[in-house]
């Protein structure tokens, strides 16, 4: 039995207070009819993946407007799309962003699949990113569970159990009040309500659609929810990056191995990431010289500080890893945030670096 009269509250609250977004079709044209391109809500979900709203939006349009289609997404170039893709992190994504695009192309005729089952058999997409498609480009009755939702349901319930435990019973408190009519407005919503008013300090009960049924704002719990098991702390892993110039102005870069952190982008030779002390040998003998500082920068699981090593090197050098890029041609914006670091720190010791 769906709890229509709170979801009938929650979307005249979204018709009034829906966030614009590129990607999205407010609820007014959707009621006429008109739904999104499902590429679109696709690679706005899987951009979104661990990143704000606010982050992705650039590279949404950036992305839109080199690669209007999924079939034009497909047919682009590794390496173009891993340069646009740079700064966004977690470069899983975009290769699996590419995969997807060319099963879309080869096996579904350049269209996603509607249904959640067909959906969850392409590359990169999850039960999260699969229930999104469906109901917010198809409006399919698909529940949408993100972070948002998650806090949304725990407060509406006061529901004390921590995460990742509490998750199947958040999961049942969204399906109860999943409408058959606009689940795609309904899934959005719900997220919109805990990006906006759901806030995880400080919620805005007062202005919230959903405060008369809400338990926890009776019970006054709601800032402690949802309860979390305490995360470890990170662990700090060690490297090298090797930065090197030749007298042309031409950069020593390496593209990554595909798999693995990072996979795919390219970056500056160098040791491994790891606990103890960091060991590489050069990618070719010159006068290497130490920075003072170290490039630091935070992964999910792990804090990074690399040791960065520069040196300019003549015409004959001839590195045993990586390749010369030309300075016309090289573009410290295409390299993934943690290599930038790096670059910035060490540009100040390169010649004509901008
Ligand atoms: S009343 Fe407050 S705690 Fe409850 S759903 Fe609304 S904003 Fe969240």
């Amino acid at each position: 039995m769906r709890e229509t009269a709170r979801t009938a509250d929650l979307l005249d609250w979204y018709d009034v207070h829906a966030r614009e977004m590129p990607w999205r079709v407010a609820p007014a044209r959707r009621t006429l009819g008109e739904l999104p391109d499902p590429y679109r809500i696709w690679l706005s979900e899987v951009m979104l993946q661990q990143t704000t709203v606010a982050a992705v939006t650039a590279y949404f349009q950036r992305f839109t407007a080199r690669w209007p289609t999924v079939a034009d997404l497909a047919a682009a170039e590794d390496g173009d799309v891993m340069g646009e893709w740079a700064g966004l992190g977690y470069y899983a994504r975009a290769r699996n962003l590419l995969k997807c695009a060319r099963v879309v192309v080869a096996d579904h005729g350049g269209q996603f699949p509607p249904d959640h089952a067909a959906l969850l058999k392409l590359p990169g997409i999850g039960p999260y990113t699969a229930a999104a498609i469906s109901s917010i480009a198809f409006d399919a009755p698909e529940t949408v569970v993100d972070g948002n939702v998650e806090r949304v349901m725990a407060r509406l319930h006061d529901i004390h159990t921590p995460l990742p435990a509490a998750k199947p019973e958040l999961i049942a408190a969204a399906t109860s009040l999943t409408p058959a009519q606009r689940p795609g407005d309904y899934a959005q919503a719900v997220m919109d309500l805990g990006a906006t008013i759901c806030t995880p300090r400080n919620p805005a009960c007062g202005i919230c659609p959903w405060r008369g049924p809400c338990a926890a704002r009776a019970n006054g719990t709601a800032p402690d929810l949802p309860k979390k098991i305490p995360k470890k702390p990170k662990p700090t892993r060690h490297g090298i990056a090797y930065v090197a110039q030749r007298s042309d102005g031409a950069i020593l870069l390496e593209r990554r191995e595909d798999r693995g952190l990072l996979g795919g982008m390219l970056g500056w030779p160098g040791s491994d990431w790891a606990e103890g002390a960091a060991r590489a040998a050069p990618p070719l003998d010159a006068d290497w010289q130490t920075l003072n500082e170290e490039a630091r920068h935070a992964f999910t699981h792990f804090h990074l500080r690399l040791r960065v090593e520069v040196a300019q090197v003549d015409m004959e050098a001839a590195p045993i890893t990586g390749d010369f890029i030309p300075a016309a041609q090289f573009q410290p914006a295409q390299l993934p945030t943690v290599m930038r670091k790096v670059f910035d720190l060490a540009r100040g010791s390169l010649r004509n670096s901008g």
